[in-house]
């Protein structure tokens, strides 16, 4: 019995990795200085996980940016438009390379950055390669080899990390032509085998080769040519051992392990407990079997208990294979160390409940000796494991009767409004006297430096509670008045009191806690502290209705209430594992039903519940999506059909494509939907026409992603190719997402541009 791990989080401690990186781009250090920052880190994480005792310790798994960016750079598949910067000194690649994550301007130099999405159904986003028919693999560096001779250096004899090369095209899109980036695989493999000879030829034994995509489900002939690739690598490349890595959920077709002929493969089996018994018929040619019983995905301590059992049942299964013990995933997901977690928001017993990264690494060292103990049943290390097992299920910090039975009494007549849409829009109407193509905005307003530096001081208790209140109540006036002035029709009150759309919300319910360095990696050097939902999730009291209602009583034209949804609640949180997240969602929406309820009593007549991150909580696997679209929908519904059907309810959704769910986006029922539309010039309306959508919607007529002010013939010409294919009475006439990262001039700015568009538009009609 072994352990490994997979990855360990990059950030640092105290996100020292973040400091050097923003500290190189604002020229404020030196490369050297960078280049020893990422250094320490790297051997500060090693040495940790050597003291740990883990067998199997990864490197090439450190990044300074991304761990794709990494792949392409190792690889060589520079795009062209950075071939200029290309060079040979360690600090022209760190330039190359930073130019690929973020663009570069710099004296005649001006290419944009590579684009970036999201890994697998993470909220880490990665650099995604692109790729052109005639592409060439000529690498730019050798990072895997160099940071395993590194880490040799110490003493320590690392499995160096790669990300497999079909994952690696699989994860990639094409660039100006369309093209199948698979084609590219027998370019990509010399490349690739070169990589790992040179790895065994300086005694690297195992070899991870990340190939995460093997648990989607792919056709038959990405199967097979997963099965001639790895043939063709063992082939290539006698006397590696490499451990091909899945995770995230189980292999989607099993078989195809018969004829990979790679020594070792790792499963997920936090996501995907059944795959043993599935893959245990193909996997008697393999050496290594590695075991992911440790949630990488979450931040919850281990249920040791659980994890024997999965260990016993594989050890039954495999009697001459090694068996290691492992994370599910990278821990690149969970925060760093829950040592650091000093606060007295986090009770006391939830703090107890945690696992961090550090601490997994001692799990899996406990598990592999419990695993091998003789009398394991009274290890001291088991029975304090179930003690906190106990304690945590028995904790009354988790239940609440009263949530419980409310979900218990729910029924279908819950998630309906009282009419069909076209009666509503009748009701609305009459209330809201709004013009044709009425015009809003997406909820936030400029967050200035002012007004984040307004709410920390309030955080640090540097200005009285009066004070805070005054001065929000002042930007909320101020935003109406700029609104009224600009000439919308549906205002909004700001959001100047909200850090975050999640964080804001959780904070005033209960069941929730916050950490103070719970960082997670989010992208390049931004990272996400994201809330952790450890019980029954209720609402002691309205979270919003104070500063709505006050805007509300500011103005005679309509402010909208704004709320963000309970899947994106769910989806940004670390989330309890001892129910269904479905359940929790259940709970979020009543939270959110009440605050919904409680804006309609406070004569907001228009609400807006925010679900940016449905799609993003979408099933690896396909066959899983309806289930998951049904409770998902069923929550927002829940969350939003309390109201009268004369209150008007919104819904925003922005990075999304919404062919293969409208139908589920229609089940919202959403009275009018706003979404994210400019950057594809209207092209992503296209699935709203095709299935005839019925409600309004507001298709974003600019793009707030950049301080660019769109004059008004520009978002005319948008709003004109919007109004050629949904019918002029349910358009809605709005940015493509909230204006929280823009400035207040670009801000006026554009909405005027936008308004004037809107007006004009109305008397063509
Ligand atoms: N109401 C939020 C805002 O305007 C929506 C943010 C989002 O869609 N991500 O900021
Ligand atoms: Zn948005």
């Amino acid at each position: 019995m072994q352990t490994q791990n997979l990855g360990f989080p990059r950030i640092g401690a105290h996100r020292e990795l973040k400091r050097a990186c923003e500290n190189y781009w604002a020229g404020k250090i030196t490369h050297d200085e960078l280049m020893n920052a990422a250094q320490n880190l790297r051997h500060q994480h090693w040495k940790m996980q050597a003291k740990a005792q883990i067998d199997l310790i990864p490197s090439n798994d450190f990044s300074l940016y991304d761990q794709v960016l990494d792949a392409t750079l190792t690889y060589g598949a520079i795009p062209k438009r950075y071939e200029t910067l290309k060079g040979a000194t360690p600090e022209e690649v760190t330039q190359l390379y930073f130019a690929m994550a973020r663009g570069l301007q710099a004296g005649d130099v001006d290419v944009t950055a590579m684009e970036m999405t999201k890994w697998f159904d993470t909220n880490y986003h990665y650099i995604v390669p692109e790729f052109e028919p005639d592409q060439l693999f000529d690498p730019a560096c050798n990072k895997p080899l160099e940071e395993f001779l590194e880490a040799k250096t110490l003493g320590i004899h690392t499995k160096p990390v790669l990300l497999g090369p079909l994952s690696y095209l699989l994860l990639g899109k094409a660039k100006k032509v369309n093209f199948d980036p698979l084609t590219l695989i027998d370019r990509l493999l010399p490349v690739f085998q070169n990589l790992v000879n040179q790895l065994t030829e300086n005694d690297a034994t195992w070899i991870q080769v990340d190939e995460p995509c093997l648990v989607y489900e792919l056709s038959p002939e990405v199967t097979a040519l997963y099965q001639r690739v790895y043939t063709h690598i063992t082939q290539k490349c006698p006397g590696a051992k490499l451990l091909l890595t899945t995770y995230f959920d189980g292999i989607n077709a099993p078989e195809v392990l018969n004829k990979l002929p790679v020594a070792g493969i790792h499963l997920d089996l936090v996501r995907a407990p059944e795959q043993l018994a599935a893959v245990a018929p193909h996997l008697s040619k393999f050496e290594l079997i590695s075991l992911g019983v440790l949630d990488g995905r979450n931040i919850w301590r281990n249920n040791y208990t659980d994890s024997l059992t999965l260990i016993d049942q594989a050890t039954a299964l495999f009697r001459h294979q090694q068996l290691v013990i492992a994370p599910s995933c990278s821990l690149l997901h969970v925060p760093y160390d829950q040592n650091l977690e000093t606060n007295d928001s986090l009770p006391e017993a939830v703090r107890g409940w945690l696992a961090f990264a550090v601490q997994k690494l001692t799990e899996l060292s406990e598990l592999k000796s419990l695993a091998l103990s003789a009398n394991r049943a009274s290890e001291p290390l088991l029975v304090a494991n179930q003690a906190y097992v106990a304690q945590r299920s028995n904790s009354s910090l988790i239940e609440n009767l009263a949530v419980q039975d409310r979900v218990q009494n729910l029924s279908a007549t819950d998630l309906d409004r009282n009419q069909a849409f076209p009666v509503r829009k009748q009701l609305q109407q009459d209330n809201l006297q709004l013009p044709l193509l009425p015009t809003t905005t997406i909820g936030s307003f400029p967050q200035t430096k002012a007004i984040r530096q307004l709410r920390a001081d309030y955080r640090h208790h540097r200005i009285s509670q009066q004070e805070y209140q005054q001065q929000l109540e002042n930007a909320t006036l101020e935003a109406i008045r700029m609104q009224e002035s600009i000439g919308l029709d549906v205002l909004v009150h700001g959001e100047f009191e909200r850090n975050d759309m999640v964080e804001y919300f959780g904070q005033q319910l209960s069941g929730f806690a916050f950490t103070i360095n719970g960082w997670v990696q989010s992208y390049g050097s931004r990272c996400v502290k994201p809330p952790i939902i450890y019980g029954d999730v209720s609402r002691p009291r309205p979270m919003t209705v104070g500063w709505s209602g006050f805007a509300q009583s500011l103005t005679n034209k309509p402010v909208k209430g704004m709320l963000t949804g309970p899947v994106t609640i769910l989806q940004w949180s670390f989330v309890r594992d001892d129910q269904p997240r479905a359940a929790t969602c259940q709970q979020l929406a009543l939270a959110i039903r009440d605050e919904v309820l409680d804006l309609e009593t406070a004569n907001l007549q228009i609400i807006q519940v925010d679900e940016p991150a449905l799609r993003e909580g979408l099933p690896l696997k396909q066959t899983e999506w309806d289930s998951y679209l049904k409770w998902a929908v069923d929550a927002f519904r829940l969350a939003t059909a309390g109201v009268s059907d004369a209150t008007q309810i919104h819904t925003h959704m922005c990075y999304s494509e919404f062919n293969d769910i409208i139908e589920h986006i229609a089940a919202l029922d959403a009275d009018v939907i706003t979404i994210e539309c400019s950057r594809s010039q209207m092209e992503l309306l296209d699935a709203f026409v095709e299935f005839k959508y019925p409600n309004d919607i507001g298709p974003g007529v600019y793009d707030i992603h950049a301080p660019r002010v769109p004059d008004e013939e520009e978002i005319s010409m948008l709003l004109e190719k919007a109004r050629k294919v949904i019918p002029v009475e349910n358009l809605w006439v709005n940015p493509d997402c909230g204006l929280k990262t823009r400035g207040w001039a670009e801000t006026k700015g554009a909405l005027s541009h936008m308004v004037n568009a809107a007006k004009s538009k109305r008397k063509e009609l």
